[in-house]
């Protein structure tokens, strides 16, 4: 049975010189002939594939000029009849439009229904489907980079570099359980140890590129701490270009959690702006206090601040060997008032320390450096390809569970039948993750969260 006409506005609502409105099914074409009137002398059914036709659209009500191509299955996006027409850009227009395609017979494309449906047929992966919306929410060169690269395979070909390995493997198992008495070279279990070792440390090697993917498409979830009064909002207010955070010389001002999206350089960082660390009296400061080690545990970056003109106290060196293991920057802060008691040779265990004056704005290009080489990682090329969201994550996860459980049955001296089962299953995994085996429930959540006309 012919798939049904989808269509949908593939262009962003608002006012522009075009706007499109996409068909995709199996018989799109003899939707547009009820309502494209040709200005040549082609009729819209004998319409060349990958051809603009101008002509006039004509929804009974109202008439528009504009362009319709037909893209012919299975050389199309979404490897069925597609026809896309071009008209002018306004809201009302396009609705009208659309409205009179559906009125000629198509049905309301579902958000991501035209990818899901190449997704059925073969033309994309689950991930590089997935990495399609990347492309469209990449608000940066590197990000773009990274979810072109997905949507090009990067992914699709690190996970099959991978389940080759474990296909070998399994296969070497089958055979010996096929045919144990044949003179088959016996699974010796040093080899095989050998095979799933190297297969643990590639999956533990994707799963190092889970944070980098969620950062990249996200931003750096940075907290700015340090105890009151060091210039924490100062800070924030001059790497947010307003003044978000309230300012006072009065210890104690910020409570709540003050949030904000800055670009510095190539890096988006998701900056919380947070309570001064101390002991305090005052209960609403006491659940700012807390909220603020909350935020601690969670960042991707700590950018620890200091009142400069201020010795380290004991407090100050709790705080400094608490974040030392983490990604952290040391501001040495009010660089601009007075002679500095604090110098980046007193603390040589932070790399990263930078004097500067949040106030006068000084040091910034410092901090935007350090922030660099924290985040923008030159090792990461986006064709390695990377986990680019959590249910991508979650197969991973799940394919090193197995093979960690595998390779401890083998060494527990448990029946290769066991470490055979385990195995399937992290097979199974790699391919939920590529889409090669999933439900009809994964595939729902994927597009759920695309656009409609995508
Ligand atoms: P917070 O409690 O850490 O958020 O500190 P604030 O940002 O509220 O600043 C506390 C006081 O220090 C305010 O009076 C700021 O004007 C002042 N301050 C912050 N940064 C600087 C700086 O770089 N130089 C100087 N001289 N004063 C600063
Ligand atoms: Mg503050």
């Amino acid at each position: 049975m012919p798939e049904e006409n989808i269509s949908a506005i593939a262009t962003p609502p608002g006012k522009g010189g075009v706007a499109i409105i996409r068909l995709s099914g199996g018989s799109p074409l003899s939707i547009a002939e009820k309502m494209f009137v040709p200005a040549g002398t082609v009729a819209v059914k004998d319409f060349e594939p990958y051809r603009l036709y101008p002509g006039r659209i004509d929804g009974g009500t109202f008439t528009d000029y504009g362009l319709c191509v037909y893209f012919k299955a299975p050389a199309s996006y979404t490897g069925e009849d597609v026809v896309e027409l071009s008209c002018h850009g306004g809201i009302y227009l396009t609705q009208q439009i659309l409205d009179a395609v559906l009125h000629a017979g198509a049905v309301p494309a579902q958000p991501g229904e035209f990818t899901k449906r190449a997704f059925c047929n073969g033309k994309l992966s689950l991930t590089q489907a997935e990495a399609v919306m990347d492309v469209i929410a990449a608000s940066g060169s590197r990000e773009l980079q990274f979810a072109n690269a997905m949507r090009e395979g990067a992914m699709v070909r690190r996970v099959h570099a991978v389940q080759e390995q474990l296909v070998t493997v399994l296969s070497g198992l089958a055979a010996w359980a096929d045919y144990p008495e044949e003179d088959l070279p016996e699974v010796a279990p040093e080899a095989l140890q050998t095979s799933l070792q190297q297969i643990q440390q590639d999956l533990k090697q994707l799963l190092q590129t889970r944070d980098y993917g969620r950062i990249l498409k996200s931003g750096v979830l940075t907290v700015i701490a340090g105890k009151p009064n060091v210039g924490k909002s100062t800070l924030f207010n001059l790497l947010s270009g307003c003044e978000r955070s309230i300012v006072t010389e009065i210890a104690g001002t910020t409570r709540d959690v003050v949030e904000e999206c800055v670009r510095l350089g190539e890096v988006t960082l998701r900056l919380s702006d947070t309570a001064g660390l101390r002991e305090t009296e005052d209960r609403i400061e006491q659940i700012g206090v807390r909220i603020a080690k909350e935020k601690l545990e969670q960042a991707d970056l700590i950018l620890a601040v200091f009142d400069s003109r201020q010795p380290l106290t004991e407090e100050d060196w709790a705080l400094l060997e608490q974040v030392k293991s983490r990604p952290v920057i040391v501001i040495l802060n009010k660089s601009d008032a007075g002679t500095a008691q604090i110098t980046p040779e007193q603390l040589p265990d932070f790399p990263y320390c930078i004097t500067m004056s949040a106030k006068a704005g000084s040091g910034l290009s410092e901090l935007e450096a350090a922030v660099k080489g924290l985040f923008d990682r030159g090792d990461v090329t986006p064709e390695l390809g990377i986990l680019a969201n959590a249910r991508q994550t979650a197969c991973a996860e799940t394919a090193l569970q197995m093979v960690t459980d595998a390779l401890q049955a083998l060494q527990g001296g448990e029946l290769l039948d066991a470490v055979t089962v385990l195995l399937d299953e992290a097979a199974q995994a790699l391919m939920t993750l590529t889409g090669e085996r999933v439900t009809e429930a994964v595939v729902e959540e994927v597009f759920r969260h695309f656009c409609v006309g995508k």
